[in-house]
């Protein structure tokens, strides 16, 4: 039957957050019936992926494959020189890419040809240029959450009413937004994604952002990893542009929703974890820990790091601290005093494996930069957030984790000590009862939606009914 030759490309944009949900859909789908798969990496990640060798072994029809993504291999790839991926990707990669299709490179081992490409939607959307040169159907994979992306959509209708570039002092970013429809009522200026902030409409980086987003409407359909539930109304201002929609999230709590806990694989990471972790938690009470993680790509100043460890040392509280090789700029001397309270009551590793550790009972609090994987993890494992968000969609999660699902607080552009250890003191004791029972009641609903019968789960099987489809069709006109 044509539908059994089903193989699917997926190409991510190639950093930790990006890989690691986009190789979540391909478990999903492969679990669903896709039969053939490739995983498209950049070469640099590919030789860093840290994967259980079941992982492959379980899925015979699953391949990777690598290109270079053009920069040298010892480019920090974080930090504000994220963006220079952008440049090298479409110089080096793109031409590669549209090669690999044309020349049939991934038709190998008896597999039958590329028949649909699922292709992240940010910084990569020259994928969609190449499909149709090629007549592959694209499906469009936002890593962001909906919020973002309509608010994304909506940057033409922000700089005709005037609201971008903002306007005035610091004190503006606390006026309202008007011309992002549904959220008027929440979303204040120092809100939208930090790509907002530029002094000029013209700026490259929010061109580029509200272009690519534009591009989205020309893919066959669009995969976010969300949940009806929770972002239902950013999701049906998108379906009138993109009626084609798949809210296939949290993907995270899919797969052990769908998988038996014996064969649950432990990291998709491009650092080694360090599981070390988990004895020094198992030894703290209930709810009593607060983790602190900024994710894959901030880099902190010297200055910053300093305020959030005063911050976490004057709260009182035991702390677990993913302290990333190279997330702090510059040199570090440690004061004394931040060092002794540490070694009593403070856990720091290079890497952790994150979600085992939100799902741990001695986790009481989460301080995190807002990355939209992050902030997923932490509602389906029921724990408050205490919000830092760094740049690009952060600033919106942050917003919606403290003004619209209660579920947190955020802290916006500060993080002074006295600031941070207020933060942490109301999460974990002031407002505890109160977030916690919000975050509970989320992680709840998170499940169901999963579940058999919810709404990811019923929008997952139609989206692999259409893949389906669609490369049914495509076999049929080979
Ligand atoms: N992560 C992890 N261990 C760590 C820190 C982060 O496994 O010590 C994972 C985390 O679970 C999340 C991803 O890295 O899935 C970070 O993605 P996110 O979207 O939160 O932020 P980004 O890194 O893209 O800024």
């Amino acid at each position: 039957m044509a539908e059994s030759s089903s193989h699917v490309l997926i190409f991510p944009f190639p950093v930790q957050g990006h890989v690691k949900c986009m190789l979540q859909l391909a478990e999903l789908l492969c679990l669903s019936g896709i039969p053939f798969l490739t995983f498209l990496n950049s070469d640099h990640n590919h030789r860093r992926l840290l994967l259980d060798s079941h992982f492959l072994a379980s899925f015979p029809g699953f391949r990777f494959a690598s290109l270079p993504d053009g920069l040298p291999p010892d480019h920090p790839r974080s930090g504000i020189r994220i963006f220079e991926l952008f440049d090298s990707i479409s110089a080096v990669t793109k031409p590669l890419f549209r090669d690999m299709l044309l020349c049939g490179r991934l038709n190998c081992d008896g597999r039958p040809p590329v028949n649909c490409i699922i292709a992240d939607g940010i910084f990569m959307s020259f994928a969609i240029d190449v499909a149709e040169e090629v007549g592959i159907p694209l499906v469009s994979f936002r890593t962001f959450s909906a919020s973002c992306f309509w608010t994304f959509l909506c940057i033409p209708r922000l700089i005709q009413a005037g609201d971008l570039p903002i306007r005035g002092d610091d004190d503006d970013m606390g006026r309202a937004v008007s011309s992002v429809p549904g959220m008027e009522s929440f979303l204040r200026f120092c809100d939208l994604p930090s790509f907002c902030r530029a002094a000029d409409p013209s700026d490259r980086a929010l061109q580029i952002v509200a272009t690519e987003t534009h591009l989205t409407t020309r893919a066959h359909a669009l995969i976010l990893n969300t949940f009806d539930e929770l972002e239902g109304s950013a999701l049906s201002h998108i379906r009138r542009h993109i009626p084609n929609l798949y809210a296939v999230g949290p993907l995270g709590a899919f797969l052990h929703a769908k998988l038996p806990e014996s064969s649950r694989r432990s990291s998709t990471s491009l650092w080694q974890e360090d599981r070390t972790c988990m004895a020094w938690l198992d030894a703290r009470p209930p709810k009593s820990v607060v983790y602190v993680s900024f994710g894959s790509i901030t880099v902190l100043t010297r200055d910053q790091l300093l305020e959030f460890w005063y911050g976490l040392v004057n709260s009182g509280k035991p702390f677990l601290w993913v302290d990333r090789p190279n997330s702090v700029a510059g040199e570090q001397q440690v004061p004394k005093e931040l060092a002794a309270a540490t070694r009593e009551r403070g856990y720091v590793v290079g890497w952790a494996p994150q979600e085992e550790v939100l799902a741990h009972p001695a986790i009481g609090g989460f301080l995190t930069h807002s990355g939209w994987n992050s902030t997923l993890e932490s509602l389906v494992a029921g724990v408050p957030m205490i919000c830092w968000p760094y740049f690009g969609d952060q600033q919106m999660n942050s917003r919606f984790v403290g003004e619209v699902w209660k579920v947190g607080v955020d802290m916006k552009d500060c993080c002074d000590r006295v600031i941070v250890e207020k933060m942490i003191r109301d999460v974990m004791e002031v407002r505890r009862e109160e977030v916690e029972k919000s975050a509970m009641q989320m992680a709840e609903t998170a499940r169901k939606a999963v579940a058999g019968g919810g709404s990811s789960r019923a929008s997952l099987d139609r989206l692999v009914e259409d893949i389906k489809l669609m490369t049914g069709r495509r076999n049929a006109t080979q």
